[in-house]
């Protein structure tokens, strides 16, 4: 049920405020509490939707009282303005983190809100092959799949086979994943639409074969990527044919600091917030590192994190 309180509601914040709302709504929500960078000011309404009918009731709200509506999964893409988000963040709880497998298929079925780590697992235990890449990805299956999270070569649009969507305007449907275009972090999925469930299909292998693979990826990333402090993992994208930390690195940029953010010590393409750090001071580094390398190389890195609350 909502903590919100209004004497003349609108219809959105009298659904969340009604009894029969399937979830939870928080006013002023600071949005640094649901990033894996620990920035962000305040989101005007922070709702979690419990079911597929209450996450539909939000969108259309919303759309009613055409107030921007953004779904967050757990924030490790994001970064969120220090003035924070002027509309609704959407959350997908309860009904969004089942999981079930059939072994027949080889598809495994889950949630918007399942952690992708707990589906690499899956896969693992149940000895099927095909997302031994993305071992290690934080975030949920929603945001894997609105982002077509991945590396260079691997991504999730080779494993999915179809999407649940959910838009104010059509409702909840499920979509072949051929009809979506899957690019380097990109897909053709609306960009209001809500990622509800998603199946992955796999092969059938060799446990050993899976778990080693997994174990060389895991290995390569606690090598190469600055683990222990808050990040959103690459920032920028990574430019035709050339690497943007390479870029980067070249430059002697690794170590330059703005405020609380600094270009990682470990990995070139990593901004983190070495503590307090604030939203404007990784937009500042995004801004210098951008035009060090536009001016080096006449390269213009596109970012790869999504900003979220800036004009
Ligand atoms: C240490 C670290 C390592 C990383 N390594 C990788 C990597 O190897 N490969 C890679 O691709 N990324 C990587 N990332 C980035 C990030 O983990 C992925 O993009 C991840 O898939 C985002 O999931 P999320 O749930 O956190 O999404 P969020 O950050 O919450 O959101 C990301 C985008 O997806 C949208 N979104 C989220 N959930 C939904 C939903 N249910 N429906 C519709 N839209 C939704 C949001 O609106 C936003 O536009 C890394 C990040 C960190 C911090």
């Amino acid at each position: 049920m909502a903590t919100a309180h209004a004497r003349h509601a609108s219809p959105l914040e009298r659904l969340l405020l009604s009894e029969s709302f399937d979830g939870e709504a928080l006013v002023k929500e600071p949005m640094a509490r649901h990033t894996s960078y620990r920035i962000g000011g305040p989101a005007d309404l922070f709702v979690r939707a419990d079911s597929l009918s209450a996450a539909r009731q939000v969108m259309e709200a919303c759309a009613e009282a055409g107030a921007p509506c953004m779904a967050v999964g757990r924030g490790t893409n994001l970064l969120v303005s220090d003035e924070g988000f002027s509309g609704v963040i959407l959350t997908l709880g309860r009904d969004f983190k089942r999981m079930s497998t059939d072994l027949a298929t080889g598809r495994i079925t889950a949630g918007g809100a399942v952690l992708l780590s707990a589906v690499v697992q899956e896969a693992m235990r149940q000895e099927l092959s095909g997302l031994e890449f993305a071992v290690g990805t934080p975030g949920t299956v929603g945001g894997a799949v609105r982002m077509n999270a991945g590396s260079r070569e691997e991504w999730m649009g080779s494993v999915v086979s179809s999407v649940v969507l959910i838009t104010a305007d059509a409702g909840i449907r499920r979509i072949g994943a051929r009809q979506i275009s899957w690019e380097y972090r990109r897909t053709s999925i609306p960009a209001d639409a809500v990622i509800a469930e998603c199946e992955i299909s796999m092969k059938e292998s060799d446990p050993f074969f899976i778990r080693g693979r997994m174990e060389a990826n895991m290995a390569r990333r606690k090598k190469n990527q600055p683990l222990g402090l808050p990040s959103c993992g690459s920032v920028f994208k990574n430019p035709e044919g050339a690497s943007a930390a390479k870029l980067i690195d070249d430059l002697g940029l690794k170590g330059r600091t703005i405020g609380g953010a600094q270009v990682s010590e470990v990995h070139a393409n990593f901004i983190v917030n070495t503590g307090g750090a604030k939203a404007s001071d990784v937009v500042g580094l995004m801004e210098l590192v951008r035009s060090e390398v536009e001016k080096a190389y006449g390269i213009t890195l596109e970012p790869e994190v999504r900003l979220l609350g800036f004009s």
